[in-house]
């Protein structure tokens, strides 16, 4: 497999678990699921961040969301969800086709309880809140670098 650059176009496999389409987008259950029910989300186009995609795009990719919102409650008793993208490989980006993971919730489940994305984001462990003026500058430099 190491010649495969993206694996939801090139795998046939992966084509075939396809749940639902509509015109621009398409979602499957991934391979390693966190929780039962664990689907992503992908345009059909291989692109690789929200950037490159279309709003027609991003429109078909919530609309398959909001549809299988519906579904994961039925199928799997979802009382809740998370979401979540990665993008580089930095950030763990594994296949560069861009895709929404989709996380059905309840209670017993295997994943993580009240969820806090800083304990695996970043900074894992204890940590403190930031003083309110290290806040201020932190927005005032994002401020000052917006294009
Ligand atoms: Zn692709």
């Amino acid at each position: 497999m190491a010649d495969i650059r993206c694996a939801f176009c090139e795998i046939p496999a992966i084509r075939e678990r396809e749940i639902v389409r509509n015109e621009h987008a398409w979602a499957f259950p991934t391979n390693i699921p966190i929780v039962p029910g664990h689907v992503l989300i992908a345009p059909l186009r291989c692109v690789a961040t929200v950037e490159d995609m279309t709003s027609e795009e991003l429109a078909a990719i919530f609309g398959l969301q909001t549809k299988l919102k519906a579904a994961l409650k039925k199928a799997f008793g979802a009382e809740g969800f998370n979401y979540a993208w990665n993008e580089s490989k930095m950030a763990g980006q594994s296949v560069p086709h861009f895709h929404l993971h989709m996380l059905p919730r309840k209670a017993g489940d295997t994943g993580i309880y009240e969820y806090e994305p800083r304990q695996f984001l970043y900074r894992p462990g204890e940590r403190e809140a930031s003083p309110e003026e290290e806040l201020k500058a932190v927005a005032a430099l994002i401020t000052r670098s917006l294009t």
